[in-house]
């Protein structure tokens, strides 16, 4: 009997293609082990643990997996990657997951990783450093989350960690070059 040889298009559709390409990971070579999930810190913080995003993207479940917020609560460990017996690299997978729900408008307005990142980088791009007062009021007006964390204020306070005036360095132009160049995936 003669071999039959399937295409990745074939076995996992679009989505596993696309993550394939973007980021090198390969979900399809994933056989539901489980082991991902069981070492993963934040398995049970999100909607789906590790394994079950993967199935989903087997499934070329795209909207679920862009909506999930799980891919927002991995932290890139690489604890998974470590543990897998099929090298899936779910840590890569997940930062072109984050980038195509943002890219697609599919990140639920109440999740904070993608709003604190914005203006982390807003900051960053402006000053050249991060203004820790300005990027509170921003992250707590975008997200309305105004009563957490308020504890960690006075002593935030206390260290200096709260100042007006933020510092700025120079260099501007130079940042805005290389914002711009990761704006256009590295691209001079
Ligand atoms: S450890 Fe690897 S093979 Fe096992 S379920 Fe996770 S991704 Fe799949
Ligand atoms: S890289 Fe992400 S998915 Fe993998 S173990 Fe760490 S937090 Fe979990």
């Amino acid at each position: 009997m003669n071999p039959v040889t399937l295409e990745i298009q074939e076995i996992g559709g679009s989505l596993a293609c696309e993550i394939k390409t973007l980021s090198g990971a390969s979900p399809m070579s994933c056989y539901q082990c489980t082991k991902c999930s069981s070492g993963c810190p934040v398995a049970g913080r999100g909607d789906l643990k590790p394994h079950e995003l993967v199935r989903l993207v087997h499934m070329n479940q795209r909207h679920a997996v862009l909506t999930s917020r799980f891919i927002w609560e991995c932290t890139s460990c690489h604890t998974c990657v470590t543990r897998c017996p099929q090298k899936v690299d779910i840590a890569a997978m997940n930062d072109t997951l984050r980038a195509l729900s943002l890219s697609e408008g599919l990140a639920a307005a109440d999740i904070a990783a993608p709003v604190f990142n914005e203006v982390f980088l807003r900051s960053v791009r402006k000053r050249g450093r991060v203004h820790e007062l300005g990027l509170m009021a921003a992250f707590k007006l975008r997200t309305r989350r105004f009563l957490e964390d308020l504890d960690k204020a006075p002593m935030m306070l206390k260290k200096g960690k709260l100042p007006l005036r933020g510092a700025r360095v120079g260099g501007r132009s130079e940042r805005e070059k290389l914002f711009r160049r990761a704006a256009h995936g590295g691209e001079p």
